[in-house]
């Protein structure tokens, strides 16, 4: 049975790479060798050769510059074709698992392009889960699906969406998909270890589905209630950004949906909650340059991304028990406690998988080294 408890863990907790293309001007690439591109699916063997050589390959794993990930993909690769990899996670939302898809990178090596991004995972995974619950409806089940977008800044909540001044109000849509709520209250995170849900208090949600009962917005109603909500929580992270700037590099983001399923005949019913999750930067500001806010935003983020590392790599060796893992020891790993691969108190599983992101660029290797050690303490 311990055994059982553990595959089923390790297996709970994904890890993949990807390294983004050049952009246009960038020069001076570390060498990024895929030896056998054709055959990357199922992760085939990627050789990077850059002041270090380093080289990762499938499942395996050696000492020193070797590393193993459930999936490597290289800069060629588009968002659907990553997205393809995270599908069975995210369908099984449906089924009522918690699934977290957390985007890890430096600045600038593709984190917000692969999640909002064009066929990015947040519209796709949008996509699945609609065409999923379609399929359900013939078989009896109803589904109501609602989302939340909070912010989490220097260990503190912000809600993306509860400032109903920057819902666009000339949009037939906005009155039904607005929500009630007021920014400027504290958001507490509660966890209830009965139930094995984690809540957040004042926080607003819009209804993603059922569309409102009036005929005018029915039509493609979710997709457009989505682009507003995305645009939504846009501006209010450019507000905040006035302050300190380039604000979504020095904070988490995390897109919340939560799919409640019923199905009458059989008098069963489902929650699963999706977590997609943007992160903070994780480059090291050099001790000198920090000072004043900048010094605190920086300790706010290791912290966070340290504690997400050990929650991770905790629950990857556990024997079963629950309470030493330290969710507590950041706001991020205590909001996405439910759905950091755990076993919830309903006996549903959950499960996470890390995108670690890296730029192919020389200059940069020093954080791709320090993004691959991260990768494989929680893999
Ligand atoms: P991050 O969110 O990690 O700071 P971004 O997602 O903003 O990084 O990416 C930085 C830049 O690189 C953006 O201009 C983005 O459009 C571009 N980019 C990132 N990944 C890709 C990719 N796979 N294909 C094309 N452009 C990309
Ligand atoms: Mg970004």
């Amino acid at each position: 049975k311990l055994n059982a408890t553990i595959l089923e863990l390790r297996g709970n907790i994904r890890v993949f790479v990807r390294i983004r293309p050049l952009l246009a001007g960038e020069e001076e690439p570390a060498r990024v060798e895929f030896p056998d591109e054709s055959s990357l699916d199922g992760g085939k063997e990627m050789v990077m050769h850059a002041p270090t050589t380093l080289s990762a390959t499938g499942k395996e794993r050696n000492e020193k510059h070797n590393y193993g990930f459930d999936r490597v993909f290289g800069p060629a690769t588009a968002n659907k074709e990553v997205f393809q990899g995270c599908q069975d996670l995210i369908q099984s939302v449906v089924d009522g698992y918690n699934v977290s898809i957390l985007s890890y990178g430096q600045t600038g090596s593709g984190k917000t392009f692969g999640m909002s991004g064009p066929d990015g995972i947040i519209p796709s995974a949008i996509a699945l889960l609609l065409s999923e619950m379609a399929r359900l409806k013939e078989k009896g089940w109803e589904y109501v699906v609602e989302a939340s977008f909070v912010e989490v800044y220097n260990e503190a909540i912000n809600d993306l969406l509860g400032d109903a001044k920057t819902w666009d109000e000339g949009d037939d849509l906005g009155a039904s998909v607005r929500p009630a709520g007021k920014r400027r209250e504290r958001h507490e995170i509660h966890h209830d270890a009965l139930t094995g849900k984690t809540t957040v208090n004042n926080l607003a949600s819009v209804t993603l589905w059922p569309p409102p009962d009036s005929s005018s917005v029915q039509t493609d109603y979710t997709s457009r209630a989505v682009t507003q909500l995305l645009d939504t929580a846009a501006k209010n992270r450019r507000v905040a950004a006035t302050k300190s700037n380039e604000r979504s590099s020095r904070s988490h983001s995390i897109f919340m949906l939560t799919l409640r399923g019923r199905c009458e005949a059989t008098d069963e019913s489902s929650e699963g909650v999706l977590n997609l999750v943007d992160l903070a930067g994780s480059e090291r500001l050099k001790q000198s340059g920090a000072a004043g806010e900048r010094a605190k935003e920086t300790a706010a983020i290791n912290k966070s991304l340290a504690s997400l590392g050990d929650v991770i790599a905790s629950l990857g060796s556990k024997k079963g028990d629950e309470s030493h893992v330290p969710y507590r020891n950041s706001k991020l790993t205590y909001l996405l406690q439910s759905s950091l691969g755990g076993t919830a108190a309903n006996g549903k599983s959950s499960r996470t998988l890390m995108l670690l992101h890296l730029s192919p660029l020389q200059a940069h290797w020093q954080e791709s080294r320090s993004s691959l050690l991260f990768g494989s303490k929680v893999h």
